[in-house]
C-alpha cells in the first residue's frame, strides 16, 4: 500500500443540538481547502427540518457546496476518485449502510470526516451514529448549553406545542408545531404513556411509597 491509501481514516464528530458540531466540520473541511486537498461535503437532504444546506467558501473566494444525499450508497456513487477529504454532515438520517460506505473510503485512502446527533429526542442512540463512533479512528464528542440550568447539554428536547414530546410520538412530524432545545440529562424531560414503565424508571420514589 502507498502513502495515499495509509491516508484514509475516519473522525466522527458527535453531539446535542446546538453543540457546534457542523462549525467543527466546517472548520477541519476548510483547513483541508488550505492545504489544496480536493474536498466533497454531503449533507442529508432530511436536515432541512434544522437549518438549510450551506456553502463552504475558502480564502480565495471558491464556494464549496454540501451535496444533498439521503443514503450512503448515493454519496459512494457521488464521491471521485481524486478526492481527498469526504465530509458528511448531519449523518444521523442516513441509513445503516453509511457504515460500509465509509469504512470503504478510508480504506481507498480517503479522510471521512463525519458529524452528527449521537442521541435522539428520546436519548437512544440515533440513526447509525452508535455504529460509525465504532469504526472511526478519532471521535470528537461536543456539547451544548442546557436552556434549563446552564450545565453542559448533551440531548435533544423536543417540544410539541411547548411541551416535551411524549416517548411513543412519531420521530417525524406531520404538522403539529414541534421545537427543539439542548438539554442536559437530568433536565432532559421525555414522558411515558405506560406508568408501569415510569414506576420501573424511579425505583426509590416506589420504595418511599412502600415505606409510608
Ligand atoms: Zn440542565
Amino acid at each position: 500500500m502507498g502513502a495515499a491509501a495509509h491516508a484514509g481514516r475516519i473522525e466522527v464528530i458527535a453531539g446535542a443540538m446546538f453543540s457546534g458540531k457542523s462549525e467543527e466540520l466546517i472548520r477541519r473541511v476548510r483547513r483541508g481547502i488550505i492545504a489544496r486537498k480536493r474536498v466533497q461535503v454531503f449533507k442529508s437532504h432530511l436536515d432541512s427540518r434544522y437549518a438549510g444546506l450551506y456553502s463552504v467558501s475558502s480564502h480565495d473566494g471558491a464556494e464549496l457546496d454540501a451535496a444533498p444525499v439521503d443514503s450512503g450508497a448515493e454519496i459512494f456513487r457521488q464521491v471521485r476518485p481524486d478526492t481527498d477529504i469526504v465530509a458528511i454532515d448531519e449523518a444521523q438520517f442516513l441509513d445503516a449502510g453509511i457504515v460500509d460506505v465509509v469504512t470503504a473510503l478510508a480504506a481507498a485512502g480517503k479522510r471521512v470526516i463525519i458529524a452528527g446527533l449521537d442521541t435522539d429526542f428520546r436519548g437512544e442512540p440515533f440513526g447509525p451514529m452508535g455504529a460509525l463512533l465504532c469504526v472511526a479512528e478519532e471521535v470528537t464528542k461536543l456539547q451544548a448549553i442546557c436552556v434549563r440550568c446552564g450545565e453542559l447539554a448533551c440531548r435533544p428536547q423536543r417540544l410539541i406545542d411547548g411541551r416535551p414530546a411524549r416517548y411513543d410520538s412519531p420521530t417525524i412530524m406531520v404538522g403539529g408545531r414541534e421545537s427543539y432545545e439542548a438539554r442536559c440529562r437530568h433536565c432532559h424531560e421525555v414522558p411515558r404513556a405506560d406508568e408501569d414503565q415510569r414506576a420501573l424508571e424511579l425505583p426509590e420514589a416506589r420504595v418511599a411509597g412502600a415505606r409510608s
